[in-house]
């Protein structure tokens, strides 16, 4: 038996149905469980996974799991480890989670977004030293736990193009210089894969899919060629997810690979994919990104045209468009949710079911599967019709234009705020007391008056610590978010929230993304009671604290029946009459979080230009209505700055606060190159760690960022918001910040 299997998924939920990754490593994290306790746990995980899946009728499954990350398993599993944890060969889970958050004085790996997903990987570090070889067989060991599973890896090509050079390399060093090395370990990892009598591998390529400054075509037939020609392996399948192969197809079906899969949620049938005739072809028709169901007639037709232009010698199976981990894992649970509403919605279970229901029409005929077909087209149908749907117009993208910046930091001049002002990014630490309010709060037992003053105590505390640390611009700590998209999508018409819908964001946090399934309307105001009571506590500004329209639709599942700029501008009308509140109640610094700006940055060149359009011109819009003398902040939560440098110069923005300190400030490169004219927060510590930076570390930081920005623009804030963080540990750190700030001053 070598055919390709019907039906499969490229990837599925790890955090369990009900967090027990996160639960698992987390006790380990806090010292409650062993090392074997925990390893233990995510067995467990994964025999649940495997059960449910065979349960759904899916024979085969992938063998994808990872206790934190999928990008550091495979780089820590061949060598790829920094060199200042000094560590060698294998990893025992204690030094996989060490390097991942980093321990005292060394910083963990650098961490960002995965493609246009909510999702976030480590960058690998390589360097010219780095021994690059298969150390550890963590990939033999889960593609062996039951028979017949697919081990899913990131591929070499991808690994070595998200790779960034370690510390200390020479400046015109790169990684992908080390290609020949990472492809040699692969090498290592098939043929030890082979041994183990796996029979087919599935190499994540969805670097295949994006625009890189370098030859990837050439890349690919590098590492491909060598890969393919290897008589010792199981049969690979690379996995083109996220996108169109485009320019990458032809060099890969040059080499002797034995099957693509294709996204075609998010691409076409690739133009000349009758390249691929005679190998086996995963159509990726079901998203792994939303949650609607499928339209299953839609896909059938997908599916017979694939099958028309390949031939009947080409293998074509059903699958997912990208790895299941984008969604939760079962829609049936969510019974709170409004039964029309639940009908159109499929998570990874349901999306399992469509698979099948495909496959099973690929390989019988469609009439086997008619039922399924009307039932599908009825479901659209309801939705299309639903009023909630229907109703709301497009707000248009008039009325987006602020007076010129430098009349506007003339009109901001009475803010008092000198040179080389500290603030923080909005959230305070999120305590266990907060929580357990919250919860209390949802469940009856705290009235909302009782919980209203538990969180003003909290907006108490966290305003008068901040005046202690001596913090210029306030905020009044969030405590009463839940999470920064959630809370507004509670407030909002045209939002439900689900019970269980949790998918990992990185390591062990995950998030409950709001669906976004109708029109979106502000009923009352959501903010400024919080904000005006924080800003009657003190003197200093308070910085009002809201989500941009961008990323309110990112960190969501947003309806796939329009254009996300309608849906855009729906949002941001909403948070452009919060604005007005807000001005109104006496808030004149306002900032609106776009930490999700660049996720959904189409992975393609020629396609950014219309996202840069819509989104930026809906950030515009949310904020435009602001009076001059009103400073309007944004937050991007990323380091790559120079990618987008355009969309941030076109949201207009008073002051930017960004991602730096894990890139080591290389973000102000653009910022020196080009010139940028308005306030910039490079943010000067991690907050992903719960290392406390010293104040010598955060000087340093503040004087490579002063020698590009003038004082007066440059801001003094941390990389993020700090709800993940303890206080112990963030008090800690905002002093030093403030010390080195005023240093830096002097
Ligand atoms: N204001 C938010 C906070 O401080 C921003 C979080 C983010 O960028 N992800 O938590
Ligand atoms: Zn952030």
């Amino acid at each position: 038996m070598s055919l390709f299997p019907r039906a499969t998924v490229l990837g599925y939920p790890r955090i369990g149905p009900n967090r027990e990754t996160k639960k698992a490593v987390e006790a380990m994290w806090a010292g409650r469980a062993t090392a074997d306790e925990t390893a233990a746990a995510l067995a467990a995980v994964r025999a649940g996974t495997r059960a449910r899946l065979s349960e759904l009728g899916l024979e085969a499954q992938p063998a994808d799991f990872s206790a934190y990350d999928q990008v550091w398993d495979i780089s820590s599993s061949i060598g790829i480890v920094p060199a200042r944890f000094e560590l060698d060969g294998a990893l025992e889970l204690a030094s996989y989670f060490t390097v991942a958050r980093g321990e005292g004085s060394r910083p963990p790996l650098e961490m960002t977004k995965w493609f246009d997903s909510n999702y976030h990987y480590l960058v690998p570090e390589i360097g010219p030293e780095t021994q690059i070889r298969l150390v550890d067989d963590r990939v033999v060991q889960l593609a062996t736990e039951a028979p017949g599973l697919r081990p899913v890896v990131v591929g070499p090509v991808t690994l070595a193009l998200l790779a960034k050079a370690a510390d200390g390399a020479p400046e015109d060093f790169s990684p992908l210089s080390r290609l020949d090395d990472i492809v040699a370990a692969y090498v290592e990892l098939l043929a030890r894969l082979a041994e183990a009598g796996v029979e087919w591998v599935q190499l994540d390529e969805p670097a295949l899919t994006a625009d890189w400054p370098v030859d990837v075509p050439a890349l690919v037939s590098q590492a491909y060629g060598v890969l393919a020609s290897r008589v010792e392996r199981p049969k690979l399948l690379v996995a083109a997810t996220y996108g169109e192969l485009r320019e990458n197809l032809a060099p890969l079906a040059e080499t002797a690979i034995d099957g693509v899969a294709l996204d075609l949620v998010r691409g076409g049938i690739p133009a000349d994919v009758e390249l691929l005739a005679g190998r086996t072809v995963v159509a990726g028709v079901v998203s792994g990104r939303n949650i609607w169901r499928n339209n299953l007639r839609a896909s059938a037709a997908l599916l017979d045209e694939l099958r028309a232009r390949l031939g009947e010698d080409t293998r074509l199976a059903v699958a997912t468009s990208t790895s299941l981990q984008h969604v939760p894992h079962d829609v049936s649970r969510e019974t709170s949710l409004p039964e029309d509403v639940r009908s159109w919605l499929a998570f990874a279970d349901q999306k399992v079911g469509e698979i099948l229901t495909l496959a099973r029409g690929l390989e019988e005929g469609w009439d086997a599967v008619e039922q399924e077909l009307a039932l599908s087209d009825a479901v659209r149908e309801a939705r299309a019709a639903h009023p909630g749907v229907r109703a709301g117009e497009d707000p248009g993208a008039g009325a987006s234009e602020r007076v010129p910046y430098e009349e506007r930091v003339d009109a901001q001049r009475d803010l008092g705020l000198g040179a080389l002002p500290t603030t923080t990014i909005g959230s305070f630490p999120q305590t266990s007391e907060i929580r357990m309010a919250r919860a209390a709060h949802r469940a009856g037992k705290l009235s909302d008056e009782q919980y209203d003053d538990a969180m003003r105590a909290e907006i108490l505390h966290v305003v008068k610590l901040q005046e202690e640390l001596g913090l210029d611009v306030l905020v009044h700590g969030e405590a009463e978010r839940n999470d920064m998209v959630q809370y507004f999508a509670e407030l909002l018409d045209g939002f439900l929230a689900t019970e269980h819908g949790w998918v990992q964001s990185y390591g062990s946090r995950c998030t409950r993304p709001s669906i976004l399934w109708g029109a979106v309307s502000r009923p009352a105001p959501m903010t400024v009671a919080w904000s005006s009571y924080a800003a009657s506590l003190t003197e200093k500004p308070m910085k009002g604290m809201l989500t941009g329209p961008v990323t309110i639709l990112a960190w969501s599942f947003v309806r796939d029946d329009q254009p996300l700029g309608v849906t855009a501008r729906q949002v941001a009308w909403a948070l452009r009459e919060e604005v007005s509140d807000l001005e109104a109640a006496g808030i004149r610094i306002i900032q609106v979080d776009e930490p999700a700006l660049r996720e959904l940055l189409p992975l393609r060149a020629d396609d950014q230009a219309e996202y840069i359009d819509w989104s930026v011109g809906s950030f515009r819009l949310s904020t435009s209505s602001a009076a001059p003398g009103t400073q309007i902040h944004t937050h991007l939560c990323y380091s790559e700055f120079n990618e987008i440098i355009d969309a941030i110069d076109g949201l207009d923005a008073d002051v930017t606060s960004i991602e730096a300190s894990r890139s080591r400030m290389e973000v102000l490169e653009p910022v020196r190159d080009r010139g940028y004219a308005r306030g910039i927060g490079p943010g000067v510590y991690d907050i992903h760690s719960p290392r406390v930076p010293s104040v010598e570390e955060i000087e340093e930081q503040l004087r490579l960022a002063a020698a590009v920005i003038e004082p007066e623009r440059l801001w003094v804030n941390p990389d993020c918001g700090l709800k993940t963080r303890a206080y112990e540990e963030t008090i800690a750190s905002l002093a030093n910040m403030v010390e080195a700030a005023r240093r830096v001053r002097g």
